[in-house]
């Protein structure tokens, strides 16, 4: 087992920490408080081949593999302070473009890939609806097949890119008279599709540069066509797709809070109290190291599962405790970096209060930190 990164792999880190430390962290503050998605930073981020990272060449993407790909969204964590953009790009790639990559057919890759990976698409998924959020197959929504066509209607709520995004992955249920595991199919929705409406965009606490709106179908005519795998198979798709959210979405987080603890040692070395650094207070100090085994911590089970998706293994239980034990900690450093901060850690300047108010959204999307549990202690034979 080799924890190595080659030279090409650490060059390329070292570039998208340059591009994003250089390109994307104009008014960070304003844009946080104006709830504004950086665009011009999207199309930065597409041309630099971010968007195209996990895609294959032949339908415009990078082609990288998931270790690769890791270290990639690590970077731009590390190097990206507009945690809501990185959000944005993360829920593009592996809710959307992974999953048409995985499961569309030779025509729907053809037609909807390369834009997704030039970022003149931007994709998204609906299946969270206001009566079914972690049981997520309880869902109300239905597409009642009709000859060459379904008809869809329902809604779709705190749908991540929704009111920027061009396409969306949507779930529903096709046949009412089976169960969630042969009921539901996944269907490729386009924002113009006749019927379709973007109808709240929520304000949030966090990851405001992330737009989060609700999609209302109305009698929406779907073709056939624009199903996404076969018919009755959503249940699959959906926990393909979002075991790949799991793995690779908080890449992004282990990247930021390498530079949260690297601000907090060099603050605690920096500032005095007492006549001392207060690096020399234990109470700082252990907090320094609590980060630093959380980080370390969070970087095996992270590189774990890059392995076992580059083998093409599954990575079901590895992808939950990843994402509990880095998006808790995650939250858990923001809040630290704060306290070592003192008033300059709760004040919106020094823009740790905002990595706060942004981590608290991991622990609640691609499933809560509860359901993860559950879905830890059932994978342990509970
Ligand atoms: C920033 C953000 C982005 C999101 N983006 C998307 C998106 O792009 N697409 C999408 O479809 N959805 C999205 N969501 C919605 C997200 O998937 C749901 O919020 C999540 O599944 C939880 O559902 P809920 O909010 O309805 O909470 P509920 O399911 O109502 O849960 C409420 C509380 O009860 C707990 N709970 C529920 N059931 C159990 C149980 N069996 N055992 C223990 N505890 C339980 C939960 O853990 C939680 O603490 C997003 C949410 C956020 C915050």
């Amino acid at each position: 087992m080799s924890f190595d990164w080659d030279l090409e792999q650490l060059s390329f880190y070292r570039s998208i920490v340059t591009f994003a430390q250089q390109e994307l962290n104009a008014d960070l503050i304003e844009n946080d408080r104006r709830s504004h998605f950086n665009q011009a930073g999207w199309q930065k981020c597409a041309d630099f081949g971010i968007l195209g990272w996990p895609i294959s060449k032949e339908y415009g993407g990078q082609g990288l593999d998931p270790l690769t790909t890791i270290l990639g969204l690590e970077g731009l964590g590390y190097g990206c302070k507009d945690n809501g953009l990185v959000f944005a790009i993360n829920n593009h790639l592996w809710s959307c473009a992974v999953s048409i990559a995985n499961f569309g057919t030779e025509a729907q890759k053809q037609q909807y890939l390369p834009a997704l990976c030039q970022g003149t698409s931007m994709g998204g998924h609906a299946i969270t609806e206001p009566n079914s959020g972690s049981a997520a197959f309880e869902m109300q929504t239905e597409a009642i097949p009709h000859g060459d066509y379904y008809i869809l209607n329902g809604t779709k709520t705190f749908i991540s890119n929704a009111p920027v995004a061009d396409v969306y992955i949507t779930f529903a249920r096709t046949n009412l008279e089976v169960g969630a595991q042969q009921g539901i199919s996944a269907f490729i929705i386009h924002k113009d599709l006749p019927g379709l409406t973007i109808e709240k965009e929520w304000e949030k606490s966090g990851l405001r540069t992330a737009p989060m709106g609700e999609l209302v179908f109305k009698d929406c005519k779907v073709p056939v066509n624009h199903r996404l795998g076969k018919e009755g198979r959503g249940h699959n798709i959906f926990q393909s797709t979002i075991s790949w959210e799991r793995s690779f979405l908080f890449a992004s987080q282990v990247g930021t809070m390498e530079r949260i603890f690297e601000q907090c040692v060099s603050y605690a070395k920096k500032r005095k109290q007492f006549g001392q650094p207060i690096g020399s207070f234990q109470g700082v100090s252990n907090k320094i190291a609590e980060m630093k085994m959380r980080l370390e911590l969070a970087k095996l089970i992270l590189y774990k599962i890059g392995w076992l998706k580059k083998e093409g293994k599954q990575a079901f239980l590895e992808s939950s405790i990843s994402k509990v034990f880095i998006s808790e900690g995650f939250m858990k450093t923001c809040q630290d970096a704060i306290q070592i901060h003192g008033a300059r850690g709760y004040v919106t300047d020094y823009e740790l209060e905002r990595y706060f108010r942004d981590s608290i959204a991991g622990t609640i999307y691609a499933g809560t930190s509860e359901i993860h549990r559950n879905i830890i202690s059932t994978l342990s034979g509970v």
